[in-house]
């Protein structure tokens, strides 16, 4: 008998908190985790004010020699920077406080200085704020990296309550984007016999299902739909963890969507543009796609090509290369992707174009 050989490392945050004014406890968060600093915030030019001066003041405070740098968007560029702040400053931590660049950008410097990385969201926008994966904008489009899973999450409520609905929304449908992402990775592993993992199917599709079966919670300026849409992403990011890869949160209709950032850049939020793919995705599934549509109606998160502000050809267009975006990933689109005359029905079936 062949002896079992099997090995996988899984690396989780340690520290999750979650709340009304849990900002106020960074500092000793740091403390419980052994850190004494010195410590990196990376900030964004808009969420410095909202929360990124907040922390450093906190964390000095609080005995941790904190300094503050402003970030731009989630470019290599912006990365070195970072990096080059964190080596002059001897950083023992590195902190985000703000939105998804920011965080992107504060993990990919903690990943290369070698020190562990804390995400203090002030936005609940997508699962990347609190993934082990980075996304970097690149003259190609945007490339995932493999970056370091966060040692601690600090998700103030009465901080990302302040932030833009939009977003909320948008990581609502990021979160149930998850339905179509485990039935892409089963159809894999029964198809191509690609490792899966039972509990991180189970964590995503629950990630997704907080959602679901929640959308009458979830309003603008509710405290208690920030914590909901908080705690359904963590449990994503957790379910990535597991696997370690983003399969569970991530299948035909995020190339959809990194498709759609090929050919028409900037128009939506990540999690919008997935959410709407989603809906298609679930139909080429032959699963409920009305119930992904109506929960994303009732969040107030797109389900149209007009409200992702893309007209009906790129969108066709988008559907057609998809498959092209992860070669090695196995979806419902197949090795040939979607025909043109294909799309064309199921933008026409499922009302999106
Ligand atoms: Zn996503």
């Amino acid at each position: 008998m062949d002896r079992f050989a099997k090995s996988k490392l899984m690396t989780f945050p340690r520290e999750v908190l979650v709340g009304h004014g849990v900002l106020d406890d960074v500092a000793w968060l740091l403390g419980e985790l052994n850190l004494s600093g010195p410590a990196l915030v990376v900030t964004g030019e808009r969420t410095r004010a909202l929360a990124g001066e907040r922390a450093a003041a906190i964390l000095s405070k609080g005995g941790i020699p904190a300094e503050l740098i402003v970030t731009a968007s989630a470019t290599q560029a912006s990365v070195e920077r970072a990096l080059a702040a964190a080596r002059a400053h001897k950083a023992g931590v590195i902190l985000g406080v703000g939105g998804g660049s920011v965080i992107d950008v504060a993990k990919l410097t903690a990943f290369r200085h070698g020190a562990p990385y804390v995400s203090v969201p002030t936005s609940a926008s997508h699962d990347g704020l609190t993934s082990p994966r980075a996304s970097i904008k690149e003259e190609a489009g945007s490339a995932s990296k493999e970056a370091k899973a966060p040692l601690a999450i600090v998700a103030d409520t009465g901080v990302i309550v302040q932030a833009p609905y939009r977003t909320l929304a948008a990581g609502c449908a990021d979160a149930i984007s998850n339905a179509t992402a485990v039935l892409d990775w089963k159809l894999a592993h029964r198809l191509r016999g690609e490792e899966y993992s039972s509990f991180a199917a189970v964590l995503a599709e629950t990630s997704a299902n907080m959602i679901m079966e929640n959308v009458e919670s979830i309003k603008p300026n509710l405290e208690e739909a920030v914590w909901l849409v908080v705690k359904s992403l963590i449990v994503s990011g957790v379910s990535m963890s597991v696997a370690g890869s983003s399969r569970p949160a991530s299948g035909s209709e995020h190339m959809f969507s990194h498709t759609l950032d090929l050919l028409a850049p900037g128009r939506a939020l990540h999690g919008e543009q997935v959410g709407v793919g989603s809906i298609m995705m679930m139909y080429l599934h032959g699963g409920d796609w009305r119930r992904i549509r109506d929960a994303l109606a009732k969040v107030g998160a797109p389900t149209t090509a007009a409200e992702l502000n893309v007209d009906r050809k790129t969108i066709i267009d988008a559907l057609v290369r998809a498959h092209e975006n992860k070669p090695d990933r196995y979806t419902i689109l197949g090795d040939k992707g979607l025909s043109r005359d294909a799309a064309e029905d199921l933008v026409r079936a499922t009302g999106v174009a």
